[in-house]
């Protein structure tokens, strides 16, 4: 075969293996990434949990002002009652103590729904930080074997590139830069076998004499569809 096309052939199966290399070390990192994600996002959960507890809590002290006045209020309606002297005052004073007390019944109804409420949000606060804690000791697990994991990977990458580097100096340089442009633009395969006419980057037939020209197995063309460098190899022949 042609040495060209072997030379080319070593160096994309040299290149596919670092494109894994490099996409195993993505799929680690991302894999953290999206960990740390959501560890952040329950710990703004949990900020807010807080910050709803916050507002009650507001709401409430307000609501215990109010609370005392309106008691106050009763009470001091309650000492007038015992001078007033006709039966038209009484009667305005009965109605406005009724009213203040339907209005402490009402207060105090809404206090013990925020307590209700506050003790429920707390409840949720402990839980999400119990997963929080969990989480937290799972991310230092999976981050120390993700290093790990990226180190090895890392280790074979570099043998890999030094092989790399030797096939690439290998390759002349005009069709270098021909091969490293094609490979960024037709998802990291530049060089492609032709098997029954069917290029097998694109899988588009070929014109039958270019076909011909590559069954001789001395040259390389271009691909007319996907411009990838094509060869003839018989299928048994591929590792
Ligand atoms: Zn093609």
């Amino acid at each position: 075969m042609n040495e060209v096309i072997s030379q080319l052939i070593a160096l994309q199966k040299i290149d596919l293996q670092l494109d894994t290399i490099d996409n195993e070390i993505k799929q680690e990192q991302d894999a953290l990434d999206q960990q740390s994600a959501m560890l952040a996002q329950r710990e703004s959960d949990i900020d807010d949990l807080h910050e709803q507890i916050n507002t009650l809590e507001k709401e409430r002290r307000t609501l215990d002002l109010e609370l005392g006045e309106e008691v106050a209020h009763v009470k001091s309606r309650q000492s007038k009652m015992m001078q007033v002297q006709t039966g038209r005052e009484q009667t305005a004073l009965l109605k406005e103590i009724e009213d203040g007390k339907e209005n402490i019944k009402d207060k105090e109804e809404k206090i013990v729904a925020i307590m209700e409420e506050v003790e429920s949000l707390t409840a949720q606060i402990t839980r999400q930080q119990e997963l929080l804690q969990e989480e937290t000791k799972s991310l230092a697990e999976a981050t120390t074997k993700a290093k790990e994991a990226i180190d090895n990977i890392s280790k074979n990458k570099q043998a890999q590139s030094s092989k790399r580097q030797k096939h690439a100096s290998e390759v002349e340089a005009k069709l270098l830069t021909k091969y490293v442009i094609l490979r960024e633009r037709r998802k990291g395969l530049a060089v492609s076998n032709v098997l029954d006419g069917v290029c097998q980057g694109c899988f588009m037939s070929i014109p039958p004499q270019q076909y011909n020209t590559l069954l001789r197995g001395d040259r390389h063309l271009d691909c007319p569809v996907c411009q990838r460098i094509i060869y003839h190899l018989p299928q048994d022949d591929q590792e």
